[in-house]
């Protein structure tokens, strides 16, 4: 037996998400349906599969540690190992081939019949939470025949092809022993209709318009989602799968996010920036005002509490963060000139304290 760690390649320290990030990594790797010229790859799953099922089950990766490969022998602490291969695949995305070998080896998986929408939202929405609407398709139960796939008031009988079994004996796929697979011709059930509906073609399934409400919560970030479970496509004798909504949020002309606050910026003149004044700004709940003490330099931020986002977690509300530009008048009169000139030169260097200490400075650095 082969040491675990080394086979998926991580530290004796490595977490539950670093194995299982490993493992998914490996296993697409050698997945033996992209190695199809290698007669090892499917040796190399198998033992991929096997140091996988010793390292994500806390127990068995304590039998290891504490063992080492005797703790798997039969009758050892962790052991007998081997017989039937259970792994959750549940969040690996496989296709069919794949799945067919997974077959092979004993674990169960198949479309879960997950689907993904997306649904925009306005900035204020996002941070206010909204009822929204959306309308999606999905494959979900034929209600002319309950699922069934036969004609109402029309009887089943048993299926010719699997004899009743749900499933078909078939020697194909990487490994050359027969294995069970969902018979095709009554879809698992055992049972064909003798009319099949009409409106599912006997199937039991339809493609169908779902118009659904959804709750969108307070302070959504752009790119974070909800899923609703049994909502998504109805596979062949599985529940429906899971609909997961990932909320796009729209730029806002004024506002952008940061965390549970949100920035502008306001540009003032020279004069308010000098003298002070009270302004008009905009807010996500309206028209607000602001006061911009004298003195106020070019790139400060002021703060108004309370402005922002709705916290999730601890309740109350995020800031508004004011970025202030001062910005300089351009195309000027002869007159305005001479105003301007006129104020630099009874202004001189004393009242400016950053331009002060930026002389001072360089005389330092070149005496
Ligand atoms: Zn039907
Ligand atoms: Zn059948």
């Amino acid at each position: 037996m082969k040491d675990p760690y080394q086979v998926l390649g991580v530290e004796r320290s490595a977490t539950a998400d670093d194995i299982k990030a490993a493992f998914r990594k490996q296993a697409m790797k050698h997945h033996p349906d992209r190695n199809a010229d290698d007669p090892h790859a499917a040796q190399r799953f198998k033992e991929l599969n096997a140091a996988y099922q010793i390292l994500s089950d806390p127990q068995k990766r304590a039998a290891f540690d504490r063992f080492g490969p005797a703790g798997f022998r039969p009758g050892g602490p962790g052991g007998p190992f081997g017989g039937g291969v259970s792994v959750d695949f549940a969040d690996l995305n496989l296709d069919g081939l794949f799945g067919e070998l997974l077959d092979a080896l004993g674990i169960k998986v198949g479309d879960r019949g997950d689907i993904q929408t997306d649904l925009s939202l306005t900035f204020e929405e996002a941070a206010f939470g909204a009822k929204k609407t959306i309308t999606y398709d999905r494959i979900a139960h034929c209600d002319t025949c309950g699922g069934g796939g036969a004609k109402p008031g029309t009887r089943t009988r048993t299926c010719g092809t699997c004899n009743g079994r749900g499933k078909t004996r078939q020697a194909q796929g990487v490994f050359p022993i027969p294995i069970d697979r969902p018979c095709q011709a009554c879809g698992a059930r055992g049972r064909v209709p003798e009319s099949p509906c009409s409106d599912c073609t006997g199937t039991g399934l339809r493609r169908k318009k779902e118009e659904l409400e959804i709750d969108v919560p307070p302070g959504v970030d752009n790119g974070s989602s909800k899923r609703i479970d049994g909502m998504g496509h109805r596979v062949r004798n599985r529940k429906a799968g899971t609909l997961q909504v990932t909320f796009r949020v729209k730029s806002h002309p004024f506002f952008r996010r940061a965390g549970d606050d949100i920035v502008c910026t306001l540009p003032i003149t020279f004069a308010q920036a000098a003298l002070g004044d009270e302004v008009e700004i905009p807010t996500l709940d309206g028209k607000g005002r602001m006061r911009i003490p004298a003195g106020t330099q070019p790139g400060t931020s002021l703060r108004i509490r309370g402005k922002g986002i709705p916290k999730k977690i601890m309740g109350g509300r995020g800031d508004q963060l004011v970025d202030v530009q001062v910005e300089v008048p351009t195309q000027l009169t002869d007159p305005q000139k001479e105003l301007i000139q006129r104020l630099a030169d009874e202004l001189g260097e004393s009242v400016q304290p950053q331009r002060r200490t930026f002389v001072d400075k360089l005389k330092d650095l070149f005496n």
